[in-house]
């Protein structure tokens, strides 16, 4: 009796291990809204951080805010024995290249690397902006505090960093600030040229822009809602993939969309307070972010955000008129709420780089059948516990049903016909930390 007994505590232990993990609430716990406070403040006192401005000065200028950035990613390198690589990278943008480049520039990124322990070329990538604007995209001379466009987003990658140094993951985490993006996405595009250059393999951007108000132009104050903008499948699929979507679907389940359903469960399980909106659009209406770059190149990339933005307190001249207050300054901003949102993406990088590799070669069957069937090809990862199969019914945004099946390469589920759900499959952790759901995108028929 006492033997059963025993097996029985043991069993439900790991399933209770399986489903979360201290070390993530660790982590949420440990982002500081007050040093984020603290460098939303610097990044705003720089003045105007506008891409064409000055580079000479060192309290003026995004020559000066670079620099303080590199050197805050050194210092926090410092304190965890260098487990951060730290550099500039840079593109030279050439006078004309658009409308709002009226002089050749330099457009300097400032990117760290936490190198991954057994996966050094896989990255998942934290994003924020270190240029600014005010109502004339092309004046580089006047204050452009820019305090949550986007000081939030850069602060939050800082302050990830600070957090996320202090543990080792299997793959590796990117935090960059990235500029030029008030001029047409530049930086974006030059680090993602860098990485297909690089040959890095991505699993996912998330790209933080304006992660700090929290009272919208609406009317409507909410410090729990936040927005997941995802594109629903890659620009780049080809002709035939795009057939193949018309008879197997796949409309709403592209590789960013699956990256923003895994945010969207990493937060349901660990931050219940929060409310995370996903999104079904590359952007807001029109508009750009510093994801886009990465998506056009093929990369899973998505978009975190305030729900309610303020447009009298975001690309405009600081001044008042009619008894508005206008411009992105640091009084605006709400600290807490952005140290929630930098949670919600370090809790998600940790996730991911903790995680096995996802299954490649994901094939489904079952048609005219009772059951839908899987194939996979299995990784030699000897941290992987095993394979998870995910369904949910065609109409709902989230993975609402799933399956543990060990550690196989190919699975049967029982009288789940494959006409009425959609299906992925994720690989798991021994610790129970799992990939990103992939769709699949072969069929077989025998
Ligand atoms: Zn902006």
């Amino acid at each position: 009796m006492k033997i059963v007994f025993t097996t029985a505590l043991l069993l439900f232990t790991t399933t209770f291990v399986a489903q979360t993990d201290q070390k993530i609430y660790d982590i949420i716990n440990a982002v500081s809204a007050e040093r984020i406070g603290t460098d939303v403040k610097k990044l705003a006192g720089f003045g105007t951080r506008h891409t064409l401005s000055d580079t000479v000065s060192n309290a003026r200028g995004i020559g000066a805010a670079r620099r303080w950035i590199k050197g805050e990613f050194e210092r926090i390198s410092k304190n965890c024995n260098n487990c951060l690589e730290v550099f500039f990278q840079k593109d030279l943008v050439k006078k004309g290249a658009n409308q709002r480049i009226v002089k050749d520039v330099w457009v300097y990124n400032v990117v760290a690397i936490q190198r991954g322990t057994k996966y050094p070329n896989r990255f998942i990538v934290m994003s924020g902006d270190i240029d600014s604007r005010i109502t004339d995209p092309n004046n580089f001379t006047d204050d452009a505090p820019g305090a949550n466009d986007n000081a939030t987003g850069m602060a939050g990658a800082i302050e990830a960093a600070r957090v996320l140094s202090k543990y080792k993951f299997e793959s590796s985490i990117i935090y960059v600030g990235l500029s030029g993006e008030e001029q047409g996405l530049f930086g974006g595009q030059g680090l993602a040229r860098y990485a297909a250059e690089k040959k890095w393999e991505i699993i996912g951007v998330m790209n933080n822009d304006m992660i700090g108000n929290i009272k919208g132009v609406d009317g409507v104050i909410d410090n729990r809602t936040f927005r997941i903008f995802s594109e629903p499948v890659p620009p780049t699929e080809t002709e035939e993939q795009r057939r193949a979507r018309r008879f197997y679907g796949g409309e709403v389940d592209g590789i960013s969309r699956q990256l923003a359903r895994y945010i969207h469960k990493t937060v349901k399980t660990y931050m219940p307070e929060m409310n995370p909106m996903m999104v079904y659009r590359l952007d807001r209406f029109g508009r750009g972010g510093h994801h886009r770059p990465f998506n056009d190149a093929g990369f899973a990339g998505i978009r975190i955000m305030e729900a309610h933005e303020n447009y009298t307190q975001q690309h405009q001249d600081i001044r008042e008129e009619n008894g508005i207050k206008y411009g992105d300054v640091v009084e605006h901003v709400n600290f807490e709420y952005t140290a929630k949102l930098t949670a919600v993406n370090a809790i998600n990088l940790a996730s991911m780089a903790w995680a096995p590799p996802a299954p490649t070669e994901v094939g489904i069957g079952g048609i005219v059948e009772p059951s839908a069937k899987f194939r996979w090809k299995k990784s030699n990862d000897p941290n992987i516990k095993g394979y998870k199969i995910y369904w949910r019914d065609t109409t709902s945004p989230t993975w609402d049903y799933s399956r543990f099946v060990g550690n196989v390469d190919n699975f049967v589920l029982d009288g789940i016909v494959i006409d009425n759900f959609f299906f992925g499959v994720s690989a798991v952790s021994k610790d129970g930390f799992e990939s990103p759901v992939v769709f699949p995108t072969k069929i077989f028929r025998n």
